[in-house]
C-alpha cells in the first residue's frame, strides 16, 4: 500500500495535497461513527506539508518511501504541537516540549502526521473501553470493539482513514487490535525502536511498533522508526539481514503445544488450522513443540507490568504531571489523593495498588521476585525452543472481537486476550500478527509468527510469504 501511493505520487496520478484531502475526507465521513480519533491535526498545517512534497515532485526532486505519507499515532507518543492524553483525564490538557523519536523519524522522513488514535489509558485494556473520552468501534462491526489498547490505530488503518498508524504493545496491545480488525500488526525485537517519548506502561517490555496494511508496510515503516537513540539507553540498531539466501521451504515451523490447548474458540481453531494445513502444502515443516512455561506468562506479565506501571505513573503527582494543579488543598497528600482519585480510571487504580503491594517489602519475595525468575524461565523456554524450530505460529488471540460491553465488568475474561501475546513481551522476541482469511464474512481472525530475539528481518520475510498463501 505504502509503495502505491508513493509511485501514484511520484508518477503525478495523485498531489501530495490531494492524497491528504482524501484520507482527512475520510475521517470526517467516518470517524464520527468509528471513533478512532482522539485529536487531528490542523488542516491547514497537514496540507502545507502535503505542498513542501508537491514541490519537491515538480521540480524533479527524488522523495522517500513515506515522504507525503499521511499517519496518525497512539494517543501515548508525544509529538509536538499536539495533545498527548494517553487516554486519560489526568492528562487531557497535557501538551509536551518534546516529541517521541519514532515520529521525529517519521516526520523527518517526509511522512505527514495527521493525527492522536484512541487507546485505553496509560495502554491498560484490550478494548479501548478504558479510555477515559470514548469507546472505538470495530470497523467490520460497529457493535464489537476494535481491541486495545491501540484500537484507535487498528480501526484507522483498517477503515482507511490513513494508510499506517504507530501504537504500542507491552503485552498485546498492537497484535490484538490488529487481528480484531483484520491487518497488520507487528510487535518488533525489545529494544530495536527507540522508547523515547512513549509515556510508559511497563518500561522492560513496552515497544513501538506499526499497524499497517501488509506485511511489506510493515518492514516499510519499521526500518524508518528502527534505531539506535542516545534517548533510550536500551535501543539498539538492527542491521538488516540478507535475507536473499534464505530458503522459506527449508525453514521449521513450532506449534507450542500450550497454546493451542488453551481455551480456543472453534472458529479461531479452525481457521490457523486450515492456515496451518496450507502452508504444511508448500513443504514447510511444521511441527508440534513444547513451552511448558507457557501457563505462568500471564499471571507473571500482570505481576510485573503493575509493578512498572505503579512505579511509572507515581508521576502523575497533579505537581510535575497531571491535571488540577490549583486544587486548593491543605497539604501534598490531599493533593495527591484529589488529583489521582479524581483524574485516573478503575482500571488504572486497580493496577497501581496491586503493583505496589507486590513491590512492597512484605510481598516483594513472594510476588515481584518470584515473577522475574519465572520470566527467566518463560525465556529459557522459547530459547530452547528456538533450537528445535525457526519460528513459532500461534493464533494472535483465543477469541474474535467481542461484543462492547460483553467483557468490560470482567477483567480476567478481558485479560485473556493476552493469553498468547505476553510470551513475546517478557522474552523481548518479535511477533507479527497477520489476518488469516478462510471463510468469507466471518470475523477477522489473527495469526501471529513469532522468531528468536532480534530475527526481525527474517520474520518479516517469512510473514511476507504466509500472507500470500493464507489470503
Ligand atoms: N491488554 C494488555 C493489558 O491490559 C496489554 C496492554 C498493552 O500491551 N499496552 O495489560
Amino acid at each position: 500500500m505504502i509503495k502505491k501511493l508513493h509511485q501514484k505520487l511520484i508518477s503525478k496520478e495523485i498531489t501530495a495535497k490531494e492524497l491528504a484531502e482524501n484520507y482527512l475526507e475520510k475521517i470526517e465521513k467516518q470517524d464520527k461513527e468509528i471513533k478512532a480519533f482522539i485529536s487531528l491535526n490542523e488542516k491547514d498545517l497537514i496540507l502545507e506539508q502535503a505542498r513542501i512534497v508537491d514541490e519537491k515532485i515538480n521540480k524533479g526532486e527524488e522523495i522517500n518511501l513515506l515522504e507525503g505519507i499521511p499517519f496518525a499515532v497512539k494517543d501515548n507518543i508525544l509529538a509536538l504541537g499536539t495533545r498527548t492524553t494517553a487516554g486519560s483525564k489526568m492528562l487531557e490538557n497535557y501538551e509536551s516540549g518534546f516529541e517521541a523519536t519514532v515520529v521525529e523519524k517519521l516526520k523527518k522522513q517526509g511522512a505527514i502526521l495527521i493525527g492522536k488514535t484512541n487507546l485505553d489509558e496509560f495502554g491498560m485494556g484490550s478494548s479501548t473501553e478504558n479510555s477515559a473520552f470514548f469507546i472505538t468501534k470495530n470497523p467490520s462491526d460497529l457493535g464489537r470493539v476494535a481491541g486495545g489498547s491501540s484500537g484507535g490505530s487498528a480501526a484507522a488503518v483498517k477503515s482507511e482513514m490513513v494508510p499506517f498508524t504507530i501504537g504500542s504493545d507491552t503485552g498485546g496491545s498492537v497484535r490484538q487490535p490488529a487481528s480484531f480488525c483484520g491487518i497488520v500488526g507487528f510487535k518488533p525485537s525489545y529494544g530495536t525502536v527507540s522508547r523515547y517519548g512513549l509515556i510508559a506502561l511497563a518500561s522492560s517490555m513496552d515497544t513501538i511498533c506499526p499497524l499497517v496494511n501488509s506485511v511489506e508496510d510493515a518492514e516499510i515503516v519499521f526500518k524508518a522508526i528502527q534505531g539506535k537513540d542516545s534517548m533510550d539507553a536500551t535501543s539498539q540498531t538492527l542491521c538488516e539481514k540478507d535475507n536473499s539466501k534464505l530458503n522459506i521451504k527449508n525453514l521449521r515451523i513450532g506449534l507450542p503445544k500450550e497454546y493451542f490447548e488453551k481455551e480456543l474458540d472453534k472458529e479461531v481453531k479452525e481457521c490457523i488450522e486450515e492456515a496451518i494445513e496450507k502452508i504444511k502444502s508448500q513443504g514447510i515443516e511444521v511441527k508440534e513443540v513444547n513451552l511448558p512455561m507457557a501457563p505462568y506468562a500471564l499471571p507473571c506479565y500482570h505481576i510485573i507490568m503493575s509493578a512498572e506501571a505503579s512505579a511509572n505513573l507515581a508521576r502523575l503527582d497533579g505537581i510535575r504531571y497531571g491535571k488540577d494543579k490549583d486544587l486548593r488543598i491543605e497539604n501534598l497528600q490531599g493533593l495527591y489523593f484529589k488529583n489521582r482519585g479524581k483524574n485516573l480510571g478503575s482500571e488504572v487504580k486497580k493496577r497501581i495498588i496491586f503493583g505496589i503491594y507486590v513491590l512492597s517489602s512484605d510481598n516483594y519475595d513472594a510476588y515481584y521476585k518470584k515473577a522475574l525468575q519465572i520470566r527467566k524461565l518463560i525465556i529459557e523456554d522459547f530459547d530452547k525452543v528456538f533450537k528445535q524450530v525457526d519460528f513459532l505460529l500461534t493464533p494472535t488471540t483465543p477469541f474474535s472481537a467481542f461484543k462492547i460491553g460483553e467483557k468490560a465488568n470482567n477483567s480476567l475474561a478481558m485479560s485473556f486476550s493476552d493469553l498468547l501475546t505476553v510470551g513475546a513481551n517478557l522474552s523481548g522476541m518479535p511477533a507479527i500478527s497477520l489476518p488469516c482469511v478462510v471463510k468469507q464474512n466471518t470475523l477477522p481472525i489473527g495469526l501471529q509468527l513469532m522468531g528468536p530475539y532480534l530475527s526481525d528481518y527474517s520474520l518479516l520475510n517469512l510473514a511476507k510469504f504466509i500472507q500470500q498463501i493464507i489470503n
